[in-house]
């Protein structure tokens, strides 16, 4: 580019500068209940139950949820409130806890799942149900991140919500469900049975979470999950004439499963921005400062100088593009046997706003081999909250509350969970759990040595209730 356009082009860019973000102020009123819920006591008893529920073992499959709803239901009695454990087969069981408010605004949903993914003990530090807490205060276990943390987080809240009696202007509904990690047949089973009586007008669930040193050392950035990708699950299926090993004949089943998957691999899709990521990136910006800070806060030097690097990162191209990721392959098992029927398995991820049907379309017109069919295993759209919300602004500011080289903003999850469900009931659903991880420990989700540090716990716990306070909870006394 020539020099006079390049200045042009940077002077314009210069005046459209995204903002700070105005996340709010939390009532004053209200100060004397997040106050309650601030200090050593609240977190110690926080990281001790988190150990006993970390104990009970929910692995799916099987799940075994019921004992996870039994332990939360004991805490929650304890504190006087009641609650309905319903299961979509035997052992499988959701809870559902509820505190009423005078109705003068929707309810106010805190979600989690109870079940967690298997973990080979031989790979760990720890036995992954041991609830083990060590030396440094750590408390290891599958789902301290993934997501019983969370969970016990959203139970302490309602629980401390009646411990304090505070006067709620809404509903607060926790909900606790089995099955998210494999068939999302627990929240199937809620929303078909009981959303009428639910029918929350935010919820807060899993999807985004703060990581240190993500984009600069020193910095945490807290990312609040309001969109997730849409799915759509491919075999992808060659067929050709059956044949002997020995002889290569062109246009077999194996060669044109090649054939496709090398056009597929070659596709090269182009960046969409997200306006989720460029609102993010802005507030990156504002914090670093300096030259990176002035390319950041601004949309135009934003695609010219961080699309690249965005696009190299798996983490944030995954944000940028609908991805074909070819997850599995079957056929024959005989090596000298040519089939006439060979797979692949493709696991697709779209943007907001593109449909399952129209890259269907698009694969099918790429690879053009009439003896190449594709057949759906499963396929939902993406969806998107708006982030102009009074619970994602509450959510957001506590984050980052007193914390230095901290930032909070939206973002757009690779990977679904319930909200998917949840978002076309007219649900803002907003992914967030309040903990500040390493990469290194948020390995542990689904790998090995999950675990979280009792800073978090206490701090998530504060960030969470405070939230709750601040958009639920009346004056009082
Ligand atoms: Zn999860």
């Amino acid at each position: 580019m020539r020099r006079g356009l390049l200045l042009l082009a940077l002077l314009a860019s210069a005046c459209a500068t995204l903002p700070r973000a105005d996340l709010g102020t939390s009532p004053p009123e209200l100060a004397h209940w997040r106050d309650a819920v601030n200090g050593p006591d609240a977190g110690a008893e926080a990281v001790q139950l988190l150990s006993g529920y970390l104990q009970v073992n929910t692995a799916n499959p099987p799940g075994n949820e019921t004992l996870g709803a039994q332990y939360l239901a004991g805490l929650l009695q304890k504190a006087g409130i009641s609650s309905e454990i319903t299961e979509f087969a035997p052992g499988r069981g959701s809870l559902i806890a509820r505190l009423k408010g005078d109705g003068s605004e929707k309810p106010l949903c805190l979600l989690s799942h109870i079940d967690v993914v298997p973990a080979e003990a031989k790979n760990w530090a720890q036995p992954p149900f041991s609830g083990y807490i060590d030396d440094h205060g750590v408390i290891w276990g599958r789902g301290a991140l993934d997501m019983k943390g969370m969970g016990l987080l959203e139970t302490l809240t309602l629980i401390w919500l009646k411990r304090l009696n505070v006067p709620l202007k809404r509903d607060v509904v926790l909900l606790a469900v089995a099955d998210e990690e494999v068939d999302n047949r627990g929240m199937q089973h809620i929303v078909a049975k009981y959303w009428p009586q639910i029918d929350c007008s935010q919820v807060v669930n899993e999807g985004g979470m703060g990581i240190r040193d993500a984009m600069a050392p020193g910095q945490t950035i807290f990312a609040i999950s309001v969109a997730e990708k849409g799915l759509l699950w491919l075999k992808m299926i060659a067929h050709g004439k059956a044949g002997h090993g020995s002889t290569p004949i062109p246009g077999r089943a194996p060669d044109r499963l090649l054939d496709a998957l090398a056009k597929i691999r070659a596709r090269h899709p182009e960046a969409v921005w997200q306006a989720s990521t460029r609102e993010t990136l802005a507030q990156v910006g504002h914090d670093v400062g300096g030259v990176t800070g002035y390319v950041l806060t601004r949309p135009t030097l934003q695609d010219w100088l961080a699309e690249g690097q965005l696009m190299q990162n798996p983490g944030t191209r995954a944000a940028m593009i609908d991805t074909v990721n070819v997850t599995g392959f079957g056929g024959a098992e005989e090596p000298n046997v040519v089939p006439a029927e060979v797979w692949a398995q493709l696991d697709c991820r779209l943007l907001p706003g593109h449909k399952p049907a129209e890259l269907l379309a698009e694969l099918v017109k790429l690879v053009d081999d009439k003896q190449v069919r594709f057949e759906v295993l499963y396929q939902a759209e993406a969806n998107a909250s708006t982030w102009d919300d009074p619970f994602y602004r509450a959510l957001a500011r506590h984050a980052i509350a007193g914390k230095h080289n901290a930032v909070v903003g939206p973002v757009l999850s690779p990977g679904f969970t319930d909200s998917l469900r949840l978002r076309p009931l007219g649900v803002r659903a907003y992914g967030f759990v309040p903990f500040a991880t390493t990469q290194d420990e948020t390995g542990g989700m689904h790998g090995e040595n999950e675990r979280v540090s009792s800073e978090n716990v206490r701090d998530g716990l504060r960030v969470l209730f405070s939230a709750v306070v601040d958009v639920a909870a009346l004056p009082g006394r």
